[in-house]
């Protein structure tokens, strides 16, 4: 039984119903739909044929939108440059203005030159060419390119250590938003936070629509790293976007960054997604690098709660391919080090943290025991994942829909929805214990350590049980 979730971007190589089923078959615990590349109308059907597919395969998934966000882009070319170390590129913020030089395009900031001074970085298309600035005109910036590449039409611009002064959303992720929270997606991620006011302001708005959705954030550059305990605090999780990290930040800091990333969300009890080039060479190929396993043999012993793909699966030859080897590796992995690497320093803060570290004790002195979760809003659920038990898997009961899908993503937590007999505790269990025998997931004699502070809410009493299946 995996711990760590796989998280499956949906794309042109995914998106019929068969092969967001068999994604789903192969183990994807989670669906990501990213708005950069996705209409409104894709955007529904592909929703309904995860909700479909996932209801096919008995058990839940979740679905999380990634908004666009702010992204600085270069406008159109009429054809692709060939550039090469030395050449001048002029950047324009003003799209009516008139080239200066031979190489000269729009971009969609009106603030470059405002944020930019001489010998910063500029990285395009996700530094296949690099620039350092050597002008900076009142409504211009030129660069020098310092490694030759091909410059097409509207590239992605990332600007290394620059503070940026973009938005927190644009008119574009307002919309998507608000198909996101009409077709009832668990999770929504917000591409370049770089403040704690970013993310307040998506759950509030969230909150106010009256979706259940939790935010997570997606650190991409230095200002997110700068501010990272207070996003971290501010969010629901963390995705590591290492594609922008890595062009917005020294690569060789990159290892550094993202294991510095999943201990600040192990400390503050939030989940952490590692996302990006898990197994980019099976794009094309049937198997991966050496190092692509190694890569997710370093997440896992991290104890991170999902990996991601991306083009793997969303453009990839190989989707299904892709699910399976991070299930094999992974299960590989957890199966030899059961209690990862990094022990969590997080302070118990509660009672609730100190009952669930209590129960998490109990369950791994017992050798083969399962912990059992009865949870309304998921909050006993959540913290027995972030205190990361070693081998008991967690089943985790709960009436609450969208409580049980949010758990998709909790490292360990295999959730179900089911009703709570009003007042009747003992036969709550006896259901939970009924459905999980008939899943295979127990048998007679399995150690059970079962925790709730739902179960007997009447009479105000959080309870840890010990009793056999
Ligand atoms: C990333 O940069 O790693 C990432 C996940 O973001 P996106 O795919 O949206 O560029």
């Amino acid at each position: 039984m995996r711990k760590t979730k796989i998280l499956c971007t949906l794309g042109p190589a995914t998106e019929s119903p068969e092969a967001i089923a068999s994604l789903i078959k192969a183990g994807a615990d989670v669906i990501r739909i990213n708005m950069s590349h996705a209409a409104h109308d894709w955007v529904g059907k592909v929703y309904q044929n995860v909700r479909t597919a996932a209801e096919g395969a008995g058990r839940e998934v979740s679905v999380l939108m990634d908004l666009t966000g702010p992204s600085i882009r270069t406008g159109d070319l009429e054809t692709p440059w060939q550039l090469k170390p030395g050449d001048l590129v002029e950047f324009r913020t003003v799209p009516e203005s008139q080239p200066t030089i031979g190489y000269s395009v729009t971009v969609n900031y009106p603030e470059l030159a405002l944020d930019l001074k001489r010998g910063d970085l500029i990285n395009v298309d996700g530094g296949m060419i690099q620039l350092r600035v050597t002008e900076v005109g009142p409504q211009r910036v030129v660069g020098e390119v310092t490694t030759k590449g091909e410059m097409k039409s509207r590239r992605h611009i990332n600007l290394p250590g620059v503070p940026v002064r973009l938005p927190p959303l644009t008119a574009k992720d307002y919309a998507d938003l608000d198909l996101g929270v009409k077709l009832g997606v668990d999770y929504f991620a917000l591409s370049f936070a770089r403040e704690p006011a970013h993310l307040q302001h998506l759950q509030l708005l969230l909150d106010q629509k009256g979706s259940k959705a939790r935010v997570i954030a997606k650190v991409e550059n230095q200002q997110a790293l700068d501010n990272l305990d207070a996003l971290v605090m501010a969010s629901g999780g963390i995705m590591v976007a290492r594609g922008d990290l890595g062009s917005e930040c020294p690569i060789e800091d990159l290892p550094i960054i993202q294991r510095n990333i999943v201990e600040r969300c192990s400390y503050h009890g939030r989940k952490v997604i590692v996302a990006t080039q898990m197994l980019e060479s099976m794009i094309e190929n049937p198997v991966p690098t050496r190092a692509e396993v190694t890569d997710i043999f370093n997440a896992v012993i991290e104890q991170v709660d999902c990996v991601m793909l991306s083009g793997e699966t969303s453009v990839g030859r190989y989707p299904d391919g892709c699910v399976e080897v991070l299930d094999r590796v992974i299960t590989r992995i957890e199966q030899r080090y059961p209690s990862g690497r990094f022990a969590s320093d997080a302070p118990l803060k509660t009672n609730k943290h100190k009952m669930v570290k209590a129960s998490i004790v109990l369950a791994n002195s017992i050798q083969g025991s399962k912990l059992i979760v009865f949870t309304l809003r998921g909050v006993v659920a959540h913290l027995l994942a972030h205190q990361r038990p070693e081998f008991a898997p967690i089943f985790a009961f709960t009436p609450n829909l969208h409580v049980s899908r949010a758990l998709t993503t909790a490292r360990g937590v295999h959730p179900f929805v089911m009703e709570f007999p009003e007042g009747k505790p003992e036969l709550t269990i006896d259901n939970a214990l009924a459905i999980l025998r008939e899943k295979g997931l127990i048998k007679p004699g399995d150690p059970l350590v079962i925790l709730s502070d739902a179960l007997y809410h009447e009479t105000n009493v959080d309870a840890i049980l010990l009793r056999e299946a």
